[in-house]
């Protein structure tokens, strides 16, 4: 076995801010899961970050596996993206009124992604959801929309039922200031059990407005659809007159170019998008056909709106992002690597006694302390939470960065090297000899 690591992290500067930040931001961060409550120990301030590293306010240097929770897909402060972002900013940040960037990137986006005719820009994945939501519901008329349990999309009222990650994490079954009307009128079932589905309908004939999920998971980490699920949850809702919205606010240009619906040939109505189409700006959008679309104003009655929608200086950024992505063999690239990643560190698992399971596609990827196979959330809260406390703790101090919670997926990027996989895996083989059984 490794011999274990002697380095210890020294995070002076991060426990300096964090104590004052505490007094200042509820719990010291702008989103939860950044306390680092459900892995113990001391939130890591940032100071810089640069393709596959990120550096701490302490001159730690980590291999980034959490990329900003996603946005980061070409690798962190992309020089090309840099450049068109200040060629922008330098021209305006924001207009408050149209821009020929929009189209582009409404464009890019039409081109890429099976279900959508139309968009419209919003600024965060959150605003998406919820306005994909009114969405579904001023169109078909009807009120009530089925989720999944440890899906997130987002903290909007209607969501925040069973919704994973951060709120999984802080073990939260909902939260308080929901209106039980509003909550109520989401119904939850199990991912990846169409029995589930068809019942609800059943139950509920004319009353669904629509179905939302995330076609493969990442707020309950990792987890993907079995085969056919997402084909018979398109039939269903058909068959029952209901719309299918696919979240892809993590998994859009990230599973595929043209998200999980073109990898697994599925389109739903609707689409959400985030994440990489901002290169690291606020952007958010919703997508589908023209006849649903235009139900949103001022083309139609539904209102949604906002002040920095459609930023200028997030449409660079997210148009150079899809032309870097756009270039022969990335996706491959991110397939290879984030592959062997997997396969070396359920290798390093497994080959030190641990119970261990895991996959990726594309650059997503996850691994449970649990045997597995894990189809859904239920199945995903039976990993070792304390085993991935001290492997995170671990990780840290061998210099990896990956996301402070065992229910996020993790990611990677064009800027990771096959060297930076290797290390990775080669920390994780010492810290899981470390580790007991
Ligand atoms: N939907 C999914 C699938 C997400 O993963 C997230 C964020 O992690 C959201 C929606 C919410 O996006 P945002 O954090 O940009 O509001």
């Amino acid at each position: 076995k490794a011999v274990a690591s002697e380095r210890r992290l020294c995070t002076q500067r991060s426990e300096e801010i964090m104590r004052d930040a505490v007094n200042v931001m509820p719990g010291g961060v702008s989103s939860p899961v950044r306390a680092f409550r459900s892995v113990g120990g001391n939130p890591i301030v940032f100071e810089s970050t640069k393709g596959s590293k990120i550096v701490d306010v302490d001159g730690n240097e980590y291999i980034d596996y959490v990329l900003s929770f996603g946005p980061s897909v070409v690798g962190s402060a992309n020089d090309e993206v840099i450049e068109a972002v200040s060629t922008q900013a330098r021209k305006g940040l924001s207009f408050g009124a149209p821009s020929y960037l929009e189209n582009q990137l409404a464009h890019a986006i039409i081109d890429a992604v099976p279900s959508a005719e139309m968009v419209r820009f919003v600024s965060s994945g959150t605003e998406a959801c919820i306005s994909a939501a009114r969405l579904m519901r001023a169109y078909t008329g009807r009120e009530k929309i089925i989720k999944m349990t440890g899906c997130y999309h987002g903290h909007g009222d209607s969501f925040l039922v069973s919704a994973g990650s951060g709120v999984a994490t802080l073990g939260l079954s909902d939260s308080p200031g929901v209106l039980k009307s509003v909550a109520s009128a989401t119904i939850v079932v199990p991912y990846n059990n169409i029995e589930a589905i068809r019942e609800v309908f059943r139950k509920h004939q004319g009353e669904i407005a629509g179905v939302f999920l995330e076609p493969v998971v990442g707020n309950s980490g990792f987890i993907e659809p079995l085969p056919g699920y997402l084909a018979e949850l398109r039939e269903i809702t058909k068959q029952n007159g209901a719309l299918l919205l696919f979240d892809e606010v993590m998994t859009g240009f990230r599973i595929s170019y043209g998200g999980a619906q073109s990898h697994f040939d599925v389109t739903p109505d609707l689409t959400t998008l985030g994440k990489v189409i901002g290169g690291g700006y606020p952007v958010g959008a919703y997508a589908g056909p023209r006849h649903i679309m235009e139900t949103v104003a001022p083309a139609g009655p539904m209102y949604q709106a906002g002040t920095l929608s459609g930023s200028p200086v997030g449409m660079a950024a997210g148009l150079k992002t899809l032309e870097i992505l756009r270039r022969p063999g990335t996706y491959e690239y991110l397939q290879r690597i984030t592959q062997r990643l997997v396969e070396g560190l359920l290798d390093a698992a497994r080959s030190n006694g641990h119970e261990a399971c895991g996959g990726s596609l594309y650059s997503m990827f996850g691994m449970f302390f649990t045997k597995g196979p894990v189809h859904n959330f239920e199945d995903a809260k039976k990993s070792d939470t304390e085993k991935f406390k001290k492997f995170h703790r671990g990780m840290l101090e061998e210099g990896v960065y990956l996301a402070p919670s065992q229910f996020e997926a993790g990611f990677t990027s064009l800027a990771h090297t096959e060297d930076d996989i290797e290390r990775t895996i080669e920390a994780a083989r010492r810290v899981l000899a470390r580790i007991p059984a």
